[in-house]
């Protein structure tokens, strides 16, 4: 085995590896990938035989992926989401939590356990997993949707719920040890835990707002890619690491917050959601991590035990959530969604249930029941959501966006700029160059560069948001110049310095969703033309002039 030298590099080789042929095993086998990763870590763990990652090492990288993960989650949410869901949210998880520990403290009780080792493993049940929350709303495109915000919503309460509960466990332990439970102790401890909370979240709206918005600008206005997804990545781990050490908040909060800061502009919360390749991979190493832990003995020492844990995760706490969704009064649809999200435990719940055991509060089966319910319900949760799916019907499809305004033309002396001279880009350039006008092209691709050249264009390479770069193409005497590239960050960055070169410059830009058209028209932008408006705009003019022989539908 190769793995004694190079532990790290084993574990993601051997992880990644099993991870995708169990996914892809059972991707053919129509169940869900998840199920592959997880039993790819068991086959990597120790309690089967064969090869044994190293478990430190894969839950460390897990935690990457968590903190990706909820990077980008939080920048699908802004801070007016979290408030706006908070009512039905808070409320939600702490009857779900309350819950689903008093289920908890009872089945402890039934197998003997005593009080304290019941409370831990009930706060144990009580706490979703975000991975699989995030993956099962996302694969579903259920991320945008009200259900989606309110679940996302849920998750971050139950979070900080499990950041206080981490850390009031310890001094929980001392009290029970000392057989003398002192009140003052722990007023300290919440109080102390509650404030650093509080401060890491002032920290981050009031600074990081505008820090972390201004960085990113910053970057891109040196027109370096690489740089960029540096900074986005520096950016989701330095602050998950900077508040999990300074603040004792959780990774995945301090990631989550990082996300959201940035979510306010659309524009770089796309720009950064495209520069994390890694967060895939990553999340499935968490996956495969869980799995490592799993005993599968378990399931013939203590049956029983195990399909009462089960119970609590998928029925007992699903049923709260459900209750309390509809209480609120909210449809049936959501709160089956928000139930199902909800109906499985994870990352918190293993290090609860450790620190537990490590305490001496919790027996060590405690943490084998977690483990095994943990599995079981990531397990069962797809089946979750198939069920629910087969109950309700398709969503709505979102309607056709309106014909895009004429365009005006005015022409005069100069060159014309084409940025970027790809399927946009060489189209206009040929025609430019047939029509007999000069034509200087910013490409930054090798290929398109040469197509650029052969088709007549003077061709300057290099990333157009460059200020250098943009500035080799002599704005200040152009006729017009073409946004035609695709990345509505970059563009923007190109209209802005184009306007600022020359106040009376026809800026024609590509946009690809209404949010990139209100972003270049807003920096400058004679026109914005948007892709996909161009083509229903087409399909619906043949549609139309052909005379229907039915109805057809209201556009
Ligand atoms: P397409 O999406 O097919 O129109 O291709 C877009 C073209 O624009 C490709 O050839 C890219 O290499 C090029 N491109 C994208 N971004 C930039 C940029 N910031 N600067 C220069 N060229 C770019």
């Amino acid at each position: 085995m190769p793995d004694h030298s190079t532990p790290l590099i084993a574990t993601i080789v051997v992880g990644l590896g099993l991870a995708f042929a169990f996914g892809l095993a059972a991707q053919r086998l129509r169940i869900s990938p998840l199920v592959g990763y997880l039993l790819a870590g068991v086959a990597v763990g120790p309690f089967t035989p064969g090869f044994v990652a190293n478990a430190a090492l894969a839950s460390e990288l897990a935690e990457i992926g968590v903190i990706l993960l909820m990077f980008a989650v939080g920048l699908h949410f802004s801070w007016r989401d979290l408030v706006s869901v908070g009512a039905i949210a808070i409320p939600g998880a702490i009857v779900q939590i309350a819950v689903a520990s008093v289920l908890g403290l009872g089945l402890a009780m039934l197998l003997g356990w005593g009080l304290a080792a019941g409370m831990v493993f009930g706060l144990a049940l009580s706490v979703a997993s975000t991975v699989v929350l995030v993956r099962a709303l996302q694969e579903r495109r259920l991320m945008d949707t009200e259900r989606g915000r309110i679940a996302v919503g849920w998750l971050v309460v139950e979070d900080l719920a499990m950041v206080l509960a981490l850390v009031l466990l310890p001094a929980l332990a001392g009290a029970t040890m000392a057989g003398a439970v002192a009140p003052g102790n722990l007023l300290v401890t919440l109080g102390l835990t509650f404030g650093k909370v509080a401060l890491f979240g002032v920290v981050m709206l009031v600074v990081g707002r505008r820090a972390i918005p201004a960085l990113l600008h910053y970057v891109a206005h040196t027109g370096s890619r690489e740089l960029f997804r540096l900074a986005v990545y520096v950016i989701a781990l330095g602050v998950a690491f900077g508040a999990a050490k300074l603040f004792g908040v959780s990774f995945a909060l301090g990631a989550f917050f990082a996300g959201m800061v940035l979510s306010e502009s659309k524009l770089s919360q796309r720009a950064a959601e495209e520069a994390l390749p890694l967060r895939d991979a990553f999340a499935v190493l968490f996956f495969v991590s869980v799995g490592m832990l799993f005993d599968p003995t378990v399931l013939l020492r203590d049956p029983l035990g195990v399909i009462a844990t089960v119970l609590i995760i998928v029925v007992g706490k699903s049923v709260a959530a459900y209750g309390i969704v509809r209480a609120f009064g909210h449809g049936h649809r959501t709160a089956l969604t928000i139930s199902a999200s909800l109906a499985q435990i994870g990352e918190f719940s293993f290090i609860l249930a450790g620190l537990g055991v490590a305490l001496n509060m919790l027996p060590p089966e405690g943490r084998d029941l977690v483990l095994a319910g943990a599995i079981l319900s990531i397990l069962v949760n797809p089946l979750l959501f198939l069920v629910i799916e087969k109950k309700l019907p398709a969503a709505a499809r979102s309607p056709v966006p309106p014909p895009a305004k004429p365009a005006p033309a005015p022409a005069d002396a100069g060159h014309e700029v084409v940025v970027g001279y790809g399927r946009v880009g060489a189209l206009v350039g040929k025609r430019l160059a047939a029509a007999g006008r000069k034509v200087v092209v910013i490409e930054a691709g090798e290929d398109a560069a040469a197509a650029a050249r052969s088709d007549g264009a003077r061709v300057i390479t290099g990333n157009a948001a460059d200020p250098e770069v943009l500035a080799e193409a002599d704005l200040a005497g152009a006729r017009r110049i073409f946004v035609a590239i695709p990345e509505a960050f970059e563009a923007g960055q190109v209209v802005q310095q184009a306007r600022a070169a020359q106040p009376a410059l026809e800026i024609l830009a590509r946009a690809d969703s209404e949010d990139a058209v209100e972003h270049l028209t807003r920096l400058g932008a004679t026109l914005t033309v948007m892709g996909e408006r161009e083509i229903a705009h087409r399909m619906l003019e043949r549609a139309l002039a052909r005379g229907a022989h039915r109805p057809g539908p209201a556009h």
